[in-house]
């Protein structure tokens, strides 16, 4: 089957065709880095507008480029949530309106779903189930991945996700936006030792993370003015990097038959990261898979193949499908920690 994938849950909008085996007919994406950079972050309403202007066009030109009508396609998935809700509801009406001119079936799909099996879409041979990372710009969670919309969650974060984490350093540091790749480009030029920071929940038995202290202690050190920039970016990568790795390293004990390790979400762009979980598997008998890194943040392909992943499962979604800005994957450890953790 060929499914059109459509994103459009923070500040990219994306469209991708993608097969059910795994080939990529084409995906396109346009970014809103230059709209948000005035004001450091992204603006959910200037973002809604962006995605208006260039959801249809984004799909006309995949098709154009995969040499597709829209009758080809055989279904239709849209990010449904969770994310800022005007680019939510305008991906999923674009979404809703495509299939029903086609009379083709929708998928609504979860946008952390999407992140979740991505890897599946890069790498053929990674089964059921594994231990997911989840780490972006919203999330910093660890799943065990059991099948197409089966997740427990094992832990998540108290406070900020890690991918905001390394937004508000580089805002901090006035590294520029977006922060991932600008504190990475940093910290290259710069001692990771030389700033002593701390390691927050690292050794606790719960497998939680929490990044908000990292953050304030950045901010000490900045206003100390006796670090490089470069040494303190390093010194906070260091930091989240041995906060992810001794995190993860509890989860894998609880991670009940999982074979393989693996990374998702704009932070798995990371080397650094990368480079520590795929020690941290092989140390653990584990297989270490990451996506390529425009695999990792955030694509319209991703959301095509969960989209395929669904629809080989027989599930679709009627044209009453709400968009949400909430949308847990594993609803169960939401209602028992409470709203938050
Ligand atoms: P969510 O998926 O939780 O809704 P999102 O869609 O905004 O959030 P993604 O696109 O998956 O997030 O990831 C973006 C985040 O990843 C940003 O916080 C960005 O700083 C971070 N990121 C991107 N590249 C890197 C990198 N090389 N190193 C560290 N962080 C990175
Ligand atoms: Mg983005
Ligand atoms: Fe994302």
């Amino acid at each position: 089957a060929i499914i059109l994938g459509i994103e459009s849950s923070c500040d990219e909008t994306a469209a991708a065709l993608v097969g059910s085996d795994r080939r990529i007919l084409a995906h396109r994406l346009a970014g809103q880095e230059a709209a948000h950079r005035p004001f450091g972050g992204v603006v959910p309403e200037l973002a809604a507008r962006a995605h208006v202007e260039m959801a249809t066009p984004l799909v006309e030109a995949a098709l154009a480029d995969a040499g597709l009508k829209l009758s080809d396609v055989d279904a239709i998935a849209a990010t449904a949530g969770p994310g800022l809700i005007g680019g939510v509801m305008v991906g999923l009406m674009t979404g809703k309106a495509l299939a029903h001119a086609a009379g083709k079936p929708l998928i609504a799909v979860n946008h952390l779903e999407g992140h979740a099996l991505s890897p599946r879409l890069a790498d053929p041979d990674l089964q059921f189930p594994y231990l997911l990372l989840l780490a972006s710009g919203g999330h910093c969670q660890l799943l065990l991945v059991r099948g197409v919309g089966d997740y427990s969650r094992l832990a998540t974060t108290i406070d900020d996700a890690a991918g905001e984490a390394f937004d508000k350093t580089a805002k901090l540091l006035g590294l520029g936006f977006p922060g991932g790749p600008a504190v990475e480009a940093a910290a290259r030029e710069g001692d990771p030792k030389a700033v002593k920071l701390p390691r927050p929940l690292v050794g606790t038995a719960e497998p939680h993370f929490s990044f908000a202290g990292l953050k304030s202690a950045v901010l000490r050190a900045r206003d100390a003015g006796i670090h490089k920039p470069a040494d303190i970016a390093a010194s906070f990568q260091q930091a989240v990097v041995d906060c992810l790795i001794d995190r993860t390293r509890r989860a894998i004990e609880r991670a009940d038959g999982a074979t393989a390790l693996v990374v998702a979400g704009g932070v798995a762009a990371n080397e650094a990261v990368r480079r520590a979980l795929s020690r941290l598997a092989a140390d653990n008998g584990l297989r270490f898979v990451a996506p390529p890194l425009w695999l990792c943040t955030d694509n319209g392909a991703m959301i095509a193949w969960a989209g395929a992943e669904r629809f080989a499962a027989g599930l679709t979604d009627g044209m009453e499908t709400p968009a949400r800005a909430r949308w847990p994957l594993d609803p169960n450890a939401e209602k028992a920690r409470g709203a938050g953790v």
